[in-house]
């Protein structure tokens, strides 16, 4: 469902209502930054000025009510590195796809435009997740690298969980190499993600739902929302349809907060 706070159009995810988190899968839409980054983008590695990007930010975080540097980001590299934040927050973003926390106030938030962000948490020990998946990061497992963190920090039992898996590329429009299949097959016994209908096709989504569901994830506990966002660029950042050039946005979760 597509909701609005202060202009800024964002998917919630209905396992998340009424839970004690804050929450959103931004879109591309109520922020500042000018074509190709119009207008809520969120990264400044490339050459949206960086004051569009803070901007963006504050206009985030009076929308959902989220403290000022109370954002942690990282630096998403596409590996399986998983950071998990215990007392002060890090001064810049470290290398890793996925967040970790059981901290109330701290918002976790990944980058995407195209790869699928996803969103954890566990209501019986209060911790939750945040993950980066593009190809690789789902062939490398990082969702299920997350949940067994979750769970050894805080406990987490997979039968638990919530999780919440955002918009990214459709196999409509998502054709890889073979080599992905390969790599995939590398550390995975199906391959029911793959089709082939004009060539090799990968369906993210649902490589992370079967992950999940092969860990006890329950069914009625997953959540996905099937807009893809390379046939959706008005709505969406996509890397594939806008050839490269293009912003990132944010999808985050928080324990406490207004609780939307
Ligand atoms: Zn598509």
């Amino acid at each position: 469902m597509i909701c609005d706070a202060n202009g800024i159009k964002y998917v919630a995810s209905p396992l998340l209502q009424g839970k004690p988190v804050t929450h959103g899968f931004l879109t591309r839409i109520g922020g500042v930054s000018p074509a190709p980054y119009a207008s809520l983008n969120f990264d400044a590695r490339d050459t949206d000025p960086a004051e569009n990007v803070e901007r963006n930010r504050a206009l985030f975080h009076e929308a959902f009510g989220v403290p000022a540097g109370r954002l942690v980001t990282v630096s998403q590299v596409h590996g399986k590195e998983i950071l998990a934040i215990e007392g002060p927050l890090p001064e810049k973003p470290v290398e890793a796809d996925a967040i970790v926390t059981n901290e109330t106030g701290v918002a976790i938030g990944m980058l995407t435009a195209d790869c699928q962000p996803i969103l954890l948490f566990d209501p019986v020990n209060r911790a939750i997740g945040a993950v980066h998946a593009g190809w690789k990061g789902t062939a490398l497992g990082i969702v299920v690298e997350t949940g067994e963190l979750m769970w050894k920090k805080y406990g987490t039992n997979p039968e638990d969980l919530i999780v919440s898996l955002g918009p990214c590329i459709g196999p409509c429009c998502y054709k890889v190499g073979w080599n992905v299949l390969e790599e995939y097959m590398s550390r995975h016994r199906e391959a029911d993600c793959f089709s082939e209908k004009d060539g090799l096709r990968m369906d993210i989504n649902n490589a992370n739902s079967i992950q999940l569901a092969l860990i006890g994830v329950k069914n009625e506990n997953i959540s996905n929302d099937s807009r893809c966002t390379s046939c959706n660029s008005d709505l969406f950042f996509s890397h594939r349809k806008d050839n490269g050039r293009t912003g990132r946005q944010l999808s985050f979760i928080m324990l406490g907060g207004d609780e939307r």
